[in-house]
Parts: C-alpha cells; sequence; structure tokens
C-alpha cells in the first residue's frame, strides 16, 4: 500500500494549491481526482470557461456596437459561437495541462479515480475502469468543492432547463434564454449571451440583483445591463419550469401573487452552488455533513478528527478560487508547523459584466445596521479622461469609511478593470490605511485608479478634484 505525510482529496483551486504548498514544504503528498483533467470546476466548467466566453462576447459586442465609432469600419459582423466555444475549450485544456505540470514539478502523485474514506487514515481510490487502491495518509484534506443548486421545480434537465456547465456547451445562440438568480452566474453568462444577441430575462428572488453586495452596485449594474438588453424581473418566486421540447415555460409569482408566464428557448439555473461530498463516505473517518451539506471546520480548518482537514466551496465561507486556494496554502502551512493567517474580511468579489464590478469590505448597508458612523465618497467614471478616450463611461466608485477615524472600511465598484483595480483597496485595507491615506497617493494619469484617489478625497473631505 502506498502512504503519504498527506492526501488530498478533489483537484481544484483548493486542492491543488493546497498540493503544491505541501509539496514545497518537504511533505510526500497525494492528489486524488474523480475527473480525467485537473482544476476542479474552477478551471473546468467555472472561472477559466466563463472568463474565455465574456472575453470573446466582449469582443464580438465592441466589434458590433463601438468600432465604427472608434473610426474601424470591418464588414458584416457575425457570432461564430462554435469557435467561441472551440476556443474557449482550447483555453480550458491548455490550462488543466498547466496543473498536470505543476503536479509532476512539484512531485505530487496523482491518482485518478473517485476518493472514499476507508477509514480515518485510508482512502480508497476506484477508476473508471472499477480498479482499486488504498492508500495511506497520515493528513487528509477533503477539497472536494460544490456543484450547481436548484429548488424543486426548477430541476435541471440539462437539454434546455441548464446550469452553468451547459451554458459554457451551447452550440447555437438561443433567442432567448430565462436566467433564474440576478447573482454572479446568472449575470455573468447571461452578459455572454446578451452580447451575441439573445434577449435575457431573469427572474430573480429578491428585490435587487447581486444582493449580496453593496445596494448601489446593484442598481448601477441593473442600468448597465439593460442597456445590453437585459430585462429584470424582481421579487418573483419560480413555481415551474418545463421543458416542452423546442421552448421552456417558466411559471412565477409576482410580489402581489399573481401567477406570470416566460417562454424561452432556454432556461439558465443559477441559483447559487451547494458542497459536494458524494462518495466520500465521511462517516467511515467518523465525520458527517451539516444542514447546508458543508464539512464543518473550526478556525483552523480541521474537522472534528484531527487528522482531516477540509477547504474551498466544501467548508462555509464564500465560494471563491481565490478564498479556496487560501485555505489550501494555510493547511499545508499549518501541517508543516507554521502559523498561517487568513483575512477573511478582505476576500474580493468580483462579477465579470463589462463593466466589471468589485467589492471588498463591508456594505454601507451592514454598517449601517452595526450602528457604525461612516462617511461615504464616491466618484462616476464619465469624470475621467481615460474613460472618456475608450469610451467606457458608466459606473462608479464608492469608498466607505469610518467618520472619526478615517479608516477605509468597504470599497465597492463598477468599473472597466475594477476586478484588478479592487487590489488597491484590498491592499490599502490591509494595511488599515485611512481614506485620506488613499487620496494622498499619486496615481498614474490617465487611468481608471484615479476614480479610486477621487472617491478617497470625497470621502475624506468632499474634496473629489475633478467633479
Ligand atoms: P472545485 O473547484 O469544485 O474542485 C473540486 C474537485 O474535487 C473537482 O474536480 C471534483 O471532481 C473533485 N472531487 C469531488 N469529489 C471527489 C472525490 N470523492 N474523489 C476525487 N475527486 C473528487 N470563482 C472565482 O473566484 N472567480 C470566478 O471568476 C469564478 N467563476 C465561476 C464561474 C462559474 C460558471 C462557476 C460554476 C464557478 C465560478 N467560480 C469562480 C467559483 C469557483 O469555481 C469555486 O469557488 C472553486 O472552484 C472552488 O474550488 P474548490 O477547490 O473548493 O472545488
Ligand atoms: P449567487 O449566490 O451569486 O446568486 C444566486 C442568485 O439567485 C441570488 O441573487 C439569489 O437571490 C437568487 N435566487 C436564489 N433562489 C432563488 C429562487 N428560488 N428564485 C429566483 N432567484 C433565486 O449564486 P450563483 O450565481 O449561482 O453562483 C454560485 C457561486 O459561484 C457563488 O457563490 C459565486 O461566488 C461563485 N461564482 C463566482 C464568480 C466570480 O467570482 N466572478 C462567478 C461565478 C460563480
Amino acid at each position: 500500500m502506498s502512504s503519504f505525510d498527506v492526501t488530498i482529496i478533489g483537484s481544484g483551486p483548493g486542492g491543488y494549491v493546497a498540493a503544491i504548498r505541501c509539496a514545497q514544504l518537504g511533505m510526500k503528498t497525494a492528489l486524488i481526482e474523480k475527473y480525467d483533467t485537473l482544476g476542479g470546476t474552477c478551471l473546468n466548467v467555472g472561472c477559466i470557461p466563463s472568463k474565455a466566453l465574456l472575453d470573446s462576447s466582449e469582443h464580438y459586442h465592441n466589434a458590433v456596437h463601438n468600432f465604427e465609432a472608434h473610426g474601424i469600419k470591418t464588414g458584416k459582423i457575425t457570432a461564430d459561437i462554435k469557435q467561441m466555444i472551440k476556443r474557449k475549450a482550447d483555453v480550458v485544456s491548455q490550462t488543466c495541462n498547466g496543473i498536470k505540470f505543476l503536479m509532476d514539478k512539484n512531485n505530487v502523485t496523482v491518482f485518478n479515480g473517485l476518493g472514499s474514506f476507508v477509514s480515518k487514515t485510508q482512502v480508497q481510490v476506484t477508476g473508471k475502469d472499477g480498479k482499486s487502491e488504498v492508500i495511506d495518509s497520515k493528513n487528509i484534506i477533503i477539497a472536494t468543492g460544490s456543484k450547481p443548486n436548484y429548488f424543486p421545480g426548477m430541476e435541471p434537465d440539462k437539454k434546455r432547463i441548464i446550469t452553468s456547465t451547459e451554458a459554457l456547451e451551447l452550440q447555437e445562440i438561443p433567442k432567448k434564454m430565462l436566467v433564474i438568480g440576478g447573482g454572479v452566474i446568472g449575470l455573468e453568462l447571461g452578459s455572454v449571451y446578451a452580447r451575441l444577441g439573445t434577449q435575457i430575462e431573469v427572474v430573480e428572488f429578491a428585490d435587487t440583483i447581486i444582493p449580496t453586495m453593496d445596494r448601489t452596485l446593484g442598481k448601477e449594474l441593473t442600468k448597465v445591463l439593460k442597456k445590453e438588453g437585459f430585462k429584470f424581473n424582481l421579487e418573483h418566486r419560480v413555481q415551474s419550469v418545463v421543458n416542452s421540447g423546442k421552448k421552456v415555460t417558466l411559471k412565477a409569482l409576482n410580489k402581489k401573487g399573481e401567477e406570470v408566464t416566460f417562454e424561452a428557448d432556454y432556461c439558465l439555473v443559477a441559483v447559487g452552488r451547494k458542497p459536494f461530498t458524494d462518495g466520500l463516505n465521511l462517516e467511515k473517518a467518523g465525520l458527517a455533513v451539516n444542514q447546508k451539506g458543508q464539512v464543518e471546520v473550526n478556525d483552523h480548518l480541521q474537522t472534528s478528527v484531527p487528522n482531516i482537514y477540509a477547504i474551498g466551496d466544501v467548508v462555509r465561507g464564500a465560494m471563491l478560487a481565490h478564498k479556496a486556494e487560501e485555505e489550501g496554502v494555510y493547511v499545508a502551512e499549518l501541517l508543516a508547523g507554521q502559523k498561517p493567517h487568513i483575512n477573511y474580511a478582505l476576500i474580493p468579489g468580483v462579477v465579470y459584466t463589462w463593466p466589471e464590478v468589485a467589492a471588498v469590505g463591508k456594505t454601507e448597508e451592514e454598517l449601517k445596521a452595526e450602528g457604525r458612523e461612516i462617511k461615504v465618497g464616491s466618484f462616476p467614471i464619465k469624470a475621467l479622461g481615460r474613460a472618456r478616450a475608450s469610451m467606457d463611461i458608466m459606473g462608479l466608485i464608492k469608498i466607505i469609511a469610518d467618520k472619526q477615524t478615517d479608516e477605509v472600511l468597504g470599497v465597492h465598484m463598477i468599473a472597466p478593470r475594477a476586478a484588478d483595480l479592487i487590489m488597491e483597496a484590498v491592499v490599502a485595507m490591509e494595511y488599515r490605511a485611512s481614506a485620506e491615506d488613499i487620496a494622498r497617493i499619486c496615481h498614474p494619469h490617465p487611468t481608471y485608479s484615479e476614480a479610486v484617489k477621487e472617491a478617497a478625497l470625497d470621502a475624506t473631505e468632499s474634496r473629489a478634484l475633478h467633479i
């Protein structure tokens, strides 16, 4: 029987990063993955393929809508969805192969097959051919991730009632697509198809889109997406979705309790994801999942069995690739006797619409609910010279600071390249900067980052310069 210092079950961003760090720290490391390719949800059916399609559809949208204003004349422009999907598949394949390379480089032993606990220190790996072997490990990290969630009445049939996984593989541009859930997946994948000409109609339970983010962002993003042709039906409770062959019919109750019917070619179900532990045989290790289906862990990501840890989407907290990665590094360093730390309060969140949405820290609603005395500064993107040059004029940056100390408590933005811009705020907040600290830093001109400085100036003493 092969034996290891640490065995990781699941090769997503949590698992593969944990494997690299364990190996770097001198541990004999095994990684088990049930699929043929490494990288988990993120690389295969999540972050990477969705961004590949977002980029392709954005190029198409710009070519159709913006090139002429820039003085670029093209012939008739058409979208070739099959080529877009093929390019996406190439990007995914290169990225997944990159992980295989990293495992080889770091001497991580990769097992292809389903990992199931035999005991607290043994895991059985069963390959597709049914053959199995048992490996012995001093420590085990569960990194089995998550799967799309759905509620009764909206069960995906994966043909016309689809999840994000199928939406990344469509071979045609739908005329109309219903999207249940105005969260991250619904708006990102909705954007892909809206840009290609699909009529997107969102059916959302809450009274705003991206309901967990600062309200200002939902409001501004609604304006942006309506310009792209999105229709929004907020405060709608979905009752049923039926695939009748060539179309889907969705019935929902609006806030007055009236039944509303929608029809479309496809319905994308994007109402969150649920932790995945099927086939793990947790009970053989003396473990069970909680009511949310998560593996329970303490502050050190340790389960109730001391040598078994769990990280990423399968445990509490944001279901984000970078959070999973941080947790992978954390457990590896803990196992090596180090004293790692994760600042969960400063995990940035991004929605890759265009312009992008990004945030870190607390929302204005959260701070008000806490009774915190705050001041808010904001700056519109359209006031930037850089924005006019690029014709990207939608969005704003909002900085919330403590009224007395001026410490930055939350930064919320919808702006071109917000996914990258947010890191200035994360660094500032990690070092507990004040709004004035940010305002006094020299920002390059002309850049979108000037809006961060201006919002900080506005928060400091309402002394933004360019408005
Ligand atoms: P996963 O990536 O889910 O990996 C778990 C792995 O474990 C899988 O490969 C699975 O096959 C394997 N596994 C499960 N059980 C077993 C078993 N018993 N034996 C062997 N292997 C097993 N996050 C971001 O931060 N940014 C984004 O832009 C972003 N975009 C996304 C877009 C979409 C469409 C989706 C669906 C998700 C997106 N996410 C994004 C979320 C991100 O993908 C997840 O948060 C991240 O992948 C979680 O990593 P993980 O390692 O916990 O699990
Ligand atoms: P989400 O939690 O972002 O959004 C789900 C939306 O569905 C919410 O707006 C919610 O109010 C709504 N909803 C819930 N139940 C509903 C119902 N019955 N009827 C109508 N609406 C309903 O979840 P998601 O978009 O499915 O994404 C899943 C996870 O994947 C998220 O946790 C997210 O962090 C991660 N993800 C991240 C990114 C990124 O970082 N850019 C991209 C995609 C996915």
